[in-house]
């Protein structure tokens, strides 16, 4: 991590970090940015999969999709137009069906993420953070691979590792300031919490309270090559329902055609429950991965082409996503910025009618830059 001072040191270059700084620039913002990102590339759970033998796979392993409650309005609106206009998202019109218990092809079940309209980055999902994160200007220098553990505040300054200080921060995951990063990494405090203590700022020590009693899903992503497929139609996306659901643990199968015929397709399993720490999990995504083999050929009973070539399918692992989608209610806007020790939240777990997708964690970043630059 570069040691040196900026104004703002963004940590986290999903949707919502790159929407943050692309509206920043927008706004006229002239401040120094440091984004810092755990992942090797822009994206977070927007991000992309790539392989080293064979540069020309893209699996989107996290979110197939930009959903959206409504059509959306004011600056959002102006934001997807823009991406529209230049190619990097579509309007997602690709077929949805659901599979009920019996393995019938039925409607979709009824879900948040697929009731209002949806886009599709172009030519992947990575895509949208790419270009908002170029959106974002000279102005900000991005390091990658590298998981922030700790920081602390020392005279009205955010410190970081290495020697990185900056006059404001901004949160847009909430590993360093929630309880349940404590056991899966090993921290005896929340990092953010350990940098302020309660009492200096009420508004962070009431957000942090909110974010405390934030819960969030986990799936269990299981991604798969298949080798040669007809170019019949298939579709997108194909939802379980509720008690398809509970029968196979899977939530959906999400399917990508590849170059030269192959497709990929990722299996978005459900969590068991079973305690999750850094000894558990490899033996977890060994056993994730046999469970949601041994159920994808019923699954794929009505797509008979598919299911020919179950023999040659070659499993790329399973990717844990530890907070998929924030459930239940959203830290409020009123907590989003808190002036006193200049540090921000954004993202999809920011209270709002796009909460849990993505048109919150959009939202949010717009919303937050408006407040840092004001
Ligand atoms: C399996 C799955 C399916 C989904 N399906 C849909 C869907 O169909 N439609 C839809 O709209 N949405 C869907 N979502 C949700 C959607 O992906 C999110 O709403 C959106 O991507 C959130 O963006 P964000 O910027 O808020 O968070 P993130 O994408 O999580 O970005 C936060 C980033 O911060 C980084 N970070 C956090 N802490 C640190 C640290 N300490 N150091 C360094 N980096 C750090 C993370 O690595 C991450 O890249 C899905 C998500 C998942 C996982």
């Amino acid at each position: 991590m570069p040691g040196k001072d900026v104004d703002l040191v963004v940590i986290g270059a999903g949707l919502s970090g790159c929407a943050l700084v692309a509206a920043l620039n927008n706004r006229g913002w002239s401040g120094t940015i440091q984004l810092l990102e755990a992942g090797r590339g822009p994206g977070g759970r927007c991000a992309t999969r790539r392989r080293r033998d064979d540069l020309l796979w893209r699996l989107d392993h996290g979110s197939p999709v930009l959903s959206f409650h409504a059509e959306p309005c004011g600056e959002l609106r102006r934001l997807m137009t823009s991406l529209e206009q230049r190619g990097v998202v579509r309007v997602d019109l690709d077929p949805v069906v659901g599979l009920d218990h019996h393995g019938e092809v039925v409607a979709p079940p009824d879900h948040p993420l697929l009731r209002g309209p949806r886009w599709r980055g172009i030519p992947t999902m990575a895509s949208v953070a790419e270009t908002l994160l170029r959106n974002g200007g000279d102005a900000v220098d991005t390091c990658f691979g590298e998981r922030i553990q700790g920081l602390s505040r020392v005279d009205e300054s955010w410190v970081f590792p290495g020697g990185l200080r900056s006059a404001r921060l901004v949160l847009s995951g909430t590993l360093l300031a929630h309880p349940r990063s404590l056991a899966m990494l090993g921290w005896s405090d929340v990092p953010l919490r350990e940098a302020v203590p309660a009492g200096h700022d009420s508004v962070l020590d009431e957000a942090l309270d909110w974010i405390a009693g934030l819960n969030a899903s986990i799936r269990w992503n299981l991604m798969l090559e298949f080798p040669a497929v007809d170019p019949a139609p298939l579709p997108r996306q194909i939802w379980l329902t509720p008690r398809a659901q509970e029968q196979s643990g899977v939530e959906r199968l999400v399917l990508q055609r590849q170059q030269q015929g192959h497709l990929g397709l990722v299996m978005h399993g459900l969590d068991d429950g079973a305690l999750i720490t850094p000894e558990s999990q490899p033996q977890l995504l060994n056993v994730q991965e046999q469970r949601l083999l041994t159920v994808l050929p019923d699954l794929l009973k009505p797509w008979p082409t598919l299911q020919r070539q179950l023999s040659s399918v070659h499993s790329l692992g399973v990717m844990r996503w530890g907070a998929a989608q924030p459930l239940e209610a959203g830290l409020p806007n009123a907590l989003q910025w808190c002036r006193q020790t200049q540090v921000g939240f954004c993202g999809d777990w920011i209270e709002g009618p796009g909460f849990g997708m993505a048109e919150g964690a959009l939202q949010s970043g717009l919303d937050l830059a408006e407040l840092i630059a004001a």
